[in-house]
C-alpha cells in the first residue's frame, strides 16, 4: 500500500506560514516590505489589541490588476524574480512569493486593490488559505490588506502570542526598521485609534529625529564615508544621549535592517572613554554595497548578513565614527588625532578641521560605579585625555583616588565605627569568627535580600510607601520610551514610584522610600532596561524589577551604627535565599582552614 501522500496545499501553506509569521509583528514586516515594492510614497498601518485582532496596511503604490490580485495568495507567486539569476542582484525587499500565501493561510484576509489603468477594482476575501468572495469595487488606486484574527485557525499559535502590549512593541520595531529606512515614504501607525506615529515625506535626519521624538535632531551627529567597496552613512546620538537601554541601535545594508555583534562593536569601541561603561549610543547606519559582496540569508526571519569584507568595514566604520566625533567636538583631541592617521575617505581629505575641544563633563565621576580598581584607572585615564604614566600632580591625584579605595562603599556608617560585638567591619564587608574560619558577608548584597524578601511578598497586595520627594526629578524621554513607561505604568507606581508623563518628560514625584536620591535615575534606567522586550510572565517581571530596585536601594544605603548592621544579619539568616542576592550575587564566602593554609603557602 503506499504510504507516500502529497499535503494538500493548504495544510503546507500553514506549515511554512509557521516559519514566515511567528507573531503580528512579523505580518507587519512583510505587508510594509511589500507596500514598499509597489512604490508607496505613503503607508498607512492600523493595529487593534496588539495585532491579533487587525492588521490593517494601506498604501497608494502601483495596485494588482484583478488576475494579479487572484494569484498573489499562490505560494511562490511573485513577480519580483524570474531566472534564478535575479537573486544576487535584488533591489527588493521580498521576492520569494511567500508571504501572502503563508498570511492567508492563518488569518481572515481582506484585500483590495487597484491599478492607475483600472477604472475599477477589486477585493477578495480569503478566509485560512481559499478565497471566499470576490468582486469589483470603488476604491483608490494602491492596496489596502486586512488581516483579521491570526491564527484563529491554529489554537495554540494564538495562545503563544504575549501581552497586546509586547506584541505592539514588536510590531512598532518592525515598523521601524522600515521607515527609518524609506524617508521618502510618508508612514503612520495607529493602535486602537490612537495615533503612535506620523511621519511625513522628509529627509533622513529629519526621518531620524522624528521617530526619537521632541528634540530629536539636537541629539544626533552625522557619519559618511565613501569607499570603493563600501558607503557608509547615517546619524548617531551625541555621547552624553548614551543610554542604559539598548533601544535604538540600526544597521542597515541597502537599505535593509540587519543585526550584527560584530560592527555592534566597531561602534561600541569607537566611544570608548568617551559613554559610561555600560551604556549605549544610539545609531542609524546605512551602508550601501555591491549586493554580490553580501550573503543576504533568504530565511524569512533571520537578521543576520554576511559580508565579504568584514574586517576592512568593522575598521573603516569604527574611524569613521571616530572621525566626526572629532570634528563635531565630541571627544578629546588626543584621540582625534591619532584616529586622522586613518585612510581619510575622500569626503573629509578637503575640509578644514576644527581645532577640537576637550569637553569633560565635571560631573562625571568614573569612580562611581566602578568596583575593579584597573577598570576605573583606565576609564580615568580615556576620560581625561592622559597619557600612559602621569605627568603632572593632577593625573597623579587621580591615581591617587583609586588607590585609595573609592568612596561610597566604604563608609557603611556615619560614625565611623568599624568595630562590632561579635563582628568586624571593614570596607562593606563583614567578618564573623565562626567555627570553621571567617564568614564574610558581602553587607549591601545582604540588605538587598533583606529589602526584596521584605517587599516582594508586600509589593503583591498593596503598593510599596512612597517618599514624597521635595522637588520632582524631570527626565526627557524618546518615543519609545515613553511608550515602555506607558506600558507598565500600573507597575511603576506599585512598587511606590509616584511618576507622571507630561509630554515626552517623565515627572518623578514620589519614589519608593528605602531608595535613595542618588539612586533614582540608575533605578528608573535599570528597570526601563529590564522593562524592554521583556518576554517573561509578569511575576518574572516583578521580580526583576523587585531585584534592580532593591539594588540601587541597598547601594546608597547609609547604616546608622553596628545594631543596624546586626539586624540585618540576622534577618539574612532568616531568609531562606540568604547565599544569593535577588541579582544572583553571593552574599556569603567562608573562609575555612584550607584557605587560610593556602595563603601561608
Ligand atoms: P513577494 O513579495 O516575495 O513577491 P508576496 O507573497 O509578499 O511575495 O507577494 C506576492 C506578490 O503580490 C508580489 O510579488 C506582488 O506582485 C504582489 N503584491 C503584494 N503586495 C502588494 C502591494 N501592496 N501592492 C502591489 N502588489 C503587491
Ligand atoms: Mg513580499
Amino acid at each position: 500500500m503506499q504510504v507516500i501522500q502529497r499535503l494538500p496545499i493548504h495544510l503546507s501553506n500553514q506549515i511554512a506560514a509557521g516559519e514566515v509569521v511567528q507573531r503580528p509583528a512579523s505580518v507587519v514586516k512583510e505587508l510594509l516590505e511589500n507596500a514598499i515594492d509597489a512604490g508607496a510614497a505613503e503607508i498607512v498601518v492600523h493595529i487593534k489589541d496588539g495585532g491579533r485582532t487587525l492588521i490593517s496596511i494601506t498604501d497608494n503604490g502601483s495596485g494588482m490588476q484583478p488576475d494579479d490580485a487572484l494569484l498573489c495568495f499562490e505560494r511562490h507567486a511573485t513577480s519580483k524574480i524570474s531566472v534564478i539569476d535575479d537573486l544576487f542582484k535584488l533591489s527588493t525587499m521580498g521576492f520569494r512569493g511567500e508571504a501572502l500565501a503563508s498570511i492567508g493561510a492563518v488569518a481572515q484576509v481582506d484585500l483590495k486593490t487597484r491599478t492607475q489603468a483600472q477604472h475599477t477594482g477589486i477585493q477578495i476575501r480569503f478566509h485560512a488559505g481559499k478565497i471566499v468572495q470576490k468582486e469589483e469595487i470603488i476604491c483608490a488606486k494602491g492596496t489596502s490588506i486586512e488581516v483579521k484574527n491570526l491564527f484563529f485557525n491554529i489554537p495554540a499559535r494564538r495562545n503563544f502570542l504575549k501581552s497586546d502590549g509586547i506584541e505592539f512593541h514588536h510590531i512598532e520595531d518592525a515598523f521601524l526598521c522600515i521607515a527609518l529606512a524609506h524617508p521618502e515614504v510618508a508612514f503612520v501607525l495607529r493602535q486602537n485609534n490612537q495615533p503612535i506615529y506620523n511621519l511625513e515625506i522628509s529627509n533622513l535626519k529629519k526621518r531620524v529625529s522624528d521617530v526619537l521624538g521632541k528634540g530629536g535632531s539636537d541629539k544626533l551627529f552625522p557619519i559618511s564615508s565613501e569607499t570603493d567597496i563600501v558607503t557608509i552613512h547615517g546619524y548617531l546620538g551625541k555621547p552624553e544621549t548614551a543610554r542604559k537601554t539598548r533601544g535604538n541601535q540600526y544597521f542597515f545594508v541597502n537599505r535593509r535592517f540587519f543585526k550584527s555583534s560584530y560592527f555592534h562593536h566597531a561602534v561600541q569601541s569607537a566611544f570608548e572613554g568617551l559613554i559610561p561603561e555600560k551604556t549605549f549610543p544610539s545609531y542609524y547606519i546605512f551602508f550601501e554595497i555591491d549586493p554580490s559582496k553580501i550573503d543576504v540569508n533568504i530565511h524569512p526571519t533571520k537578521t543576520e548578513i554576511k559580508f565579504d569584507e568584514e574586517r576592512f568595514i568593522y575598521t573603516l566604520l569604527h574611524s569613521t565614527i571616530r572621525q566626526s566625533l572629532g570634528k563635531f567636538n565630541l571627544m578629546p583631541s588626543l584621540d582625534f588625532e591619532i584616529e586622522t592617521a586613518f585612510d581619510l575617505p575622500p569626503s573629509f581629505r578637503n575640509q578644514p578641521i576644527n581645532a577640537p575641544v576637550i569637553r569633560v563633563d565635571p560631573n562625571y565621576n568614573p569612580f562611581q560605579q566602578e568596583s575593579k580598581v584597573g577598570k576605573a584607572y583606565s576609564s580615568a585615564i580615556h576620560q581625561q585625555g592622559f597619557s600612559s604614566t602621569p605627568q603632572n600632580e593632577e593625573e597623579w591625584s587621580a591615581l591617587y583616588q583609586i588607590i585609595e579605595p573609592p568612596k561610597g562603599d566604604i563608609s557603611l556608617f556615619n560614625d565611623h565605627d568599624g568595630l562590632g560585638k561579635d563582628f568586624l567591619v571593614v570596607g562593606k564587608f563583614i567578618f564573623i569568627p565562626v567555627r570553621l574560619g571567617l564568614m564574610v558577608i558581602d553587607i549591601k548584597r545582604a540588605l538587598e535580600r533583606v529589602l526584596y524578601d521584605e517587599s516582594i511578598s508586600a509589593f503583591v497586595k498593596q503598593p510599596l510607601p512612597v517618599q514624597p520627594l521635595l522637588f520632582p526629578l524631570e527626565k526627557q524621554m524618546e518615543n519609545q520610551e515613553l511608550r515602555i513607561l506607558k506600558m507598565h505604568q500600573k507597575v511603576f507606581e506599585q512598587l511606590g514610584f509616584k511618576i507622571e508623563i507630561r509630554e515626552d518628560f517623565l515627572i518623578i514625584e514620589g519614589v519608593p522610600a528605602m531608595l535613595q536620591e542618588e539612586g533614582i535615575m540608575a533605578c528608573i534606567d535599570t528597570m526601563m532596561e529590564r522593562m524592554e522586550y521583556q518576554d517573561q510572565h509578569q511575576e518574572d517581571l516583578a521580580h526583576l524589577l523587585m531585584a534592580a530596585l532593591v539594588k540601587n536601594a541597598a547601594r546608597y544605603h547609609k547604616f546608622a551604627n553596628n545594631s543596624e548592621i546586626q539586624l540585618i544579619i540576622d534577618k539574612l539568616f532568616r531568609s531562606k535565599d540568604f547565599q544569593q542576592s535577588p541579582n544572583n550575587e553571593s552574599i556569603i564566602s567562608t573562609l575555612d582552614l584550607n584557605h587560610i593554609t593556602l595563603l601561608f603557602k
